[in-house]
């Protein structure tokens, strides 16, 4: 199929389903400015993952572990939503999608507009201490302080899910239910490695669709349709075809 006719078949899928929930990664964001973990450019070719988004760091390599965290809160402060994450917005306010469920915690789809998104794995824009779990704020967190209730040095953290932790419960049987009950389901930019995340868009019974800017191992199979491109690109196509409801 040529580049154009995926697009319009993603686009004759969405306007006919029911109940499309919407599932992202990391490539959803890239293109907003943020790394993702895995691809050419992400993160993990410059740091081990394994050794500073896992709760062990916090004990072993606190400042790393700050530092690295610290970086990515003030790296969102001058990070707007792309156009993608607009068009995904605008689709859940027409009713062409129901749900949206994230990996990502960096809260760029509640800010373009995106209602009742499900984190997966947490946000980065609230923090809480290691040890007795008290929120703190931004700035408490940014300056390192001692955890302001038990006392505790060296422990503030982001609330996000690392390596080796729980993902919270309320949101995984939420994305479960949503996926149960959809009719397409839409992965957006993910290397769909990380467990058990990335067996959740499988729980869907109707089309499956991929849209990675480069082809992703295993779980990629399991898709009906694979769009290779950016994120941005593809979902402003498919719009336009939407808009001009050429189908
Ligand atoms: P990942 O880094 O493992 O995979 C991202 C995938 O997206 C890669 O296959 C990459 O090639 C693709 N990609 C990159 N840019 C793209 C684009 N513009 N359009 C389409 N595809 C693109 O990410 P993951 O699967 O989400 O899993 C990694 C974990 O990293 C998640 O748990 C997430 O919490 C965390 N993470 C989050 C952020 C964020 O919030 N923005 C950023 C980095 C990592």
């Amino acid at each position: 199929m040529s580049m154009s006719q995926l697009h319009s078949k993603l686009a004759s899928l969405l306007s006919k389903a029911q109940h499309t929930v919407v599932f992202t990664g990391a490539g959803c964001s890239t293109e907003a400015g943020i790394p993702d973990f895995r691809s050419r450019d992400g993160w993990w070719q410059k740091i081990d993952p394994a050794m500073l988004a896992n709760p062990h760091a916090i004990y072993a390599h606190y400042p790393l572990f700050h530092g690295f965290y610290a970086y990515r809160v003030e790296q969102l402060r001058s990070i707007t939503p792309h156009a993608g994450h607009r068009v995904l917005a605008d689709w859940q306010t027409r009713g062409l999608v129901k749900h949206l469920i994230t990996q990502n915690v960096d809260g760029l789809h509640q800010m373009a507009g995106n209602r009742d998104v499900i984190e997966l794995h947490g946000t980065i824009r609230n923090f809480r201490c290691h040890e007795c779990q008290c929120a703190v704020s931004e700035s408490q967190f940014l300056s390192a302080e001692p955890c302001p209730r038990c006392g505790a040095e060296q422990r503030l953290r982001a609330n996000v899910v690392m390596f080796g932790e729980s993902l919270p419960s309320a949101a995984l049987e939420m994305a479960q239910t949503c996926l149960q009950a959809t009719d397409l389901v839409l992965v957006i930019g993910s290397s769909l490695q990380v467990y058990p995340a990335n067996q959740l868009p499988q729980i869907c019974r109707g089309p499956k669709v991929l849209i990675n800017n480069e082809p992703v191992g295993g779980d990629a199979g399991h898709f009906d349709l694979f769009i290779e491109g950016t994120a941005g690109e593809v979902l402003l196509q498919v719009n336009q075809l939407l808009d001009e409801s050429v189908l």
